[in-house]
């Protein structure tokens, strides 16, 4: 049990300082106002314009980082800063948010794979340690019986929520990289302000693969415990 904290404690660890790290260079490209003059909304527009797509709505969501794109009802969301600012930071959201729309409209096969998983993982996740706690205290260390099975089955579900967090990986690099390519190709932004929005994309990538880390590192330690407490 001791190992297990020791884990979390230092994935908790890692996460944060990516996560503060995330915040601070947010921050400072906010201060890297654009050439052009254009906000996260108006850049937004014009890059779901520039591929063709009319059916999707941009609007303003409340909190700070909180932008995502919706494709239950097509709208990409994005927080009240990168809404209305007009920075290197907003530029690189709008567009981020954007690609995920394009990627719904291209049918990426990695977003809609992840789409499909959505609801499964939304049931799983939450359950997985408890199920695997339960098999570990019906006596899966031996190896048989009830609660090896019980505790196998939430390992299975713990894999799910890993195998998500992964397939979440090429979805959100695949997202900048949209975003990045337009941004240049289109000149939305200065060689100087790319570099910042580059940047802070770049940042915001890392935050998802250490959130894939973690839950590979948890699925090994609780498989060990399952699996390897036969002997
Ligand atoms: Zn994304």
């Amino acid at each position: 049990m001791l190992g297990y904290y020791i884990l979390i404690g230092g994935i908790a660890l890692i996460s944060w300082l990516v996560s503060s790290k995330l915040k601070s260079k947010f921050k400072f490209y906010s201060k890297v106002h654009l050439n052009n003059g254009m906000s996260g909304a108006e850049i937004a527009e014009k890059m779901l314009a520039d591929h063709g797509i009319r059916d999707v709505k941009v609007v303003s969501t409340p909190g700070m980082l909180s932008d995502h794109y919706n494709p239950k009802n097509k709208t990409v969301n994005l927080s009240e800063g990168v809404y209305s600012q007009r920075n290197a930071a907003a530029a690189a959201v709008a567009a981020h948010e954007c690609g995920h729309a394009v990627q719904h409209a291209q049918a990426y096969e990695w977003l809609t794979l992840r789409s499909k998983l959505v609801p499964v993982v939304s049931v799983t996740s939450g359950m997985a340690m408890w199920v695997v706690f339960g098999g570990l205290m019906l006596g899966a260390a031996a190896g048989v019986g009830l609660g090896y099975w019980v505790a196998v089955a939430g390992l299975a579900m713990m894999g799910m929520a890993t195998l998500f967090s992964f397939i979440t990986l090429p979805v959100e690099y695949d997202a900048s990289n949209r975003a990045l390519a337009w941004l240049k190709a289109k000149n939305i932004v200065t060689q100087q302000e790319y570099k910042g929005s580059e940047d802070a994309l770049k940042w915001a990538a890392r935050t998802y693969l250490v959130a894939a880390i973690g839950s590979l590192a948890t699925l090994v330690y609780w498989g060990l415990q399952v699996l390897g407490g036969r002997d």
